[in-house]
């Protein structure tokens, strides 16, 4: 949000249960601040906003304004923008004010708890936060959903995978849920998370029984797809393990730059590097990705040379130039050759340049927050969305 908006939004709000406050409210039922003094702390709090002194503003209106069903959801509402603003110990103050008071009404004390437990979260107090989330989930009023997709978030940065899967399921038994394509990726990625500890303690079965817990969420996840291709990689099965990428290439031609090092190692273990090509030089016509370009350029210059591998490059770079590819030239052009010419310093100089410029491109971008990064994520390390990481179109290295 602008400042403007802010600003704006801010106003109406306070404008609006400074008026409720006033005339739902005669005169004489206002318990400790006369009209004289809500009027002052109103000036005051509109000045500090002039004087873009909005956390000051914020502090003066929630001071001036009482307490009641009239002006709640004005305080919440200044409480939720505290927090946001990075207050997080005023928040969790507000919050907890109208919390200690026993009039409230149901409704508005399930929408204080929620507040207050995004404050816990934003503090780092996940457990206090569990604890509060747990007793309005228990309650199963209106509020119960929200508060599960709260406990969601936490079991998630928790690690807390068989618990984030159990509120998963709850939430997703909802007809209202039930198609939430979000939910049921990050269910599917809970269950990648399981497999990939089980493998790693070479539990084979059951990474596999949670694979296929994965699929059941969503029958389309990739990660489970590769997952499963590294099983079979495992068990020496390369065959199956090339079939697997391969489908996985065919639907997502954008997971490529994964693809590449399992394919690679597979078709090693069967010494096929031909067979390795022939799929590279096939997906070559839809691939944009330029690991694929130079993988098949070693692969080239393995199978038929030097020579070979430097024409290929070349017309690949009229094609689609990129500065990858002119580092991958350079090196083919210079070779291992002890060149001490001035020409050979030079190009080195020019190689070591651009890759010092590679080393700090970023490769993969987040396509909802933005996050760059060199390294492929499935959940953005941001925003905690998951399959968002995506190559880059516009990076140095294409
Ligand atoms: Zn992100």
């Amino acid at each position: 949000m602008d400042s403007i908006s802010f600003y704006f939004l801010l106003l109406i709000a306070i404008v609006a249960g400074w008026l409720m406050s006033r005339f739902m409210y005669p005169r004489n039922k206002i318990q400790d601040k006369s009209h004289n003094d809500l009027f002052e702390d109103y000036f005051v709090g509109l000045n500090y906003l002039l004087n873009d002194e909005p956390d000051e503003a914020i502090d003066t209106f929630i001071n001036a304004l009482e307490i009641n069903s009239e002006t709640i959801e004005t305080h919440l509402a200044l409480g939720a923008l505290l927090r946001r603003r990075g207050k997080v110990d005023k928040a969790i103050k507000v919050h907890h004010a109208l919390l200690a008071r026993p009039e409230l009404e149901q409704g508005f004390s399930g929408s204080a708890r929620l507040q207050l437990a995004q404050d816990y979260i934003s503090a780092g107090l996940l457990d206090r936060a569990e604890r509060l989330l747990n007793e309005v989930l228990n309650e199963n009023k209106n509020f119960k959903w929200e508060a599960l997709r709260f406990l969601i978030t936490i079991y998630q940065t928790e690690k807390e995978w068989e618990q984030a899967i159990s509120s998963s399921s709850m939430m997703l038994a909802n007809p209202t849920f039930k198609k939430d394509i979000e939910l049921r990726a990050a269910a599917a990625h809970y269950c990648c998370e399981i497999a990939e500890q089980l493998l790693e303690s070479n539990n084979d079965a059951g990474a596999r029984a949670s694979i296929k817990r994965a699929f059941t969420f969503d029958r389309r996840n990739i990660r489970a797809s590769f997952l499963l291709a590294k099983i079979e990689q495992r068990r020496g099965k390369f065959k199956a393990a090339i079939k697997e990428l391969v489908r996985i290439l065919a639907s997502n031609p954008d997971f490529i730059g994964q693809l590449l090092q399992p394919l690679s190692d597979c078709y090693e273990q069967l010494g096929s590097s031909a067979g390795f090509e022939k799929l590279l030089r096939d997906s070559l016509l839809d691939s944009v990705d330029v690991n694929v370009m130079l993988t098949l350029t070693e692969l080239i210059q393995e199978n038929s040379g030097s020579e070979s591998a430097l024409s290929f490059l070349k017309q690949q770079l009229s094609i689609n130039p990129s500065m990858a590819g002119l580092l991958k030239l350079l090196g083919l052009q210079i070779g291992d050759a002890d060149d001490k010419s001035d020409a050979g310093e030079s190009l080195r100089a020019v190689q070591k340049l651009l890759k010092e410029m590679l080393q700090k491109s970023a490769e993969y971008q987040c396509n909802h927050c933005g996050f760059e990064s060199r390294k492929f994520y499935w959940m953005c390390p941001s925003c905690k969305k998951w399959d968002r990481i995506k190559p880059m179109a516009q990076s140095a290295l294409r």
